[in-house]
């Protein structure tokens, strides 16, 4: 038992350090809401123990996965949460295989192209030329997005955060 805790916990710190950058910024962010800790939702098949940490706070900007960390900005009843989440965590994945180059194969194209479409919707080009999920980070996130069960309280977990209205 000690063996395995002790294999796990070296695991984790070997997986913690092949994901930098991005790990860093995601712990950080777990830092800075510390005080919201118990709203944290570890995503968990019962078999691999690796699902990510998940924080849903106030806000309707999206999400994005750093590293093992999956911030959300949803409203309340939003019809794609747990889809959005399934997605997130694909993104979670891809960092585990990725290491150090997630922020460049991913992260960055993936920042640029969310940014674009947004800005694209926002002049009222609502037709665009492909899905949001066609572009290969998208596409990619989808096809390795979260199987296994999403806890019941996800959809309750909203964690208010300062200046922000519900
Ligand atoms: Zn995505």
């Amino acid at each position: 038992m000690l063996v395995t805790k002790a294999r796990r916990t070296l695991l984790t710190l070997v997986a913690w350090l092949w994901e930098q950058p991005q790990t860093l910024l995601g712990s950080s962010l777990r830092l800075a809401f510390h005080g919201a800790r118990y709203r944290w939702f570890k995503l968990d098949d019962g078999v691999s123990k690796t699902g990510p940490f998940v924080l849903r706070i106030t806000g309707n900007w999206g999400a994005f996965s750093l590293g093992q960390t999956i911030l959300m900005g949803l409203p309340p009843g939003y019809p794609g949460l747990e889809p959005m989440l399934r997605h997130e965590a694909g993104h979670s994945r891809q960092s585990r295989l990725l290491g150090p180059l997630y922020l460049v194969v991913i992260g960055l194209p993936s920042l640029l192209w969310a940014g674009w479409y947004t800005w694209r919707y926002r002049r009222g080009r609502t037709k665009t030329p492909h899905p949001y999920g066609w572009f290969y980070t998208e596409a990619w996130a989808d096809l390795w997005a979260w199987q296994g069960p999403v806890p019941a309280e996800f959809t309750q977990s909203l964690v208010q955060t300062s200046g922000d209205s519900p």
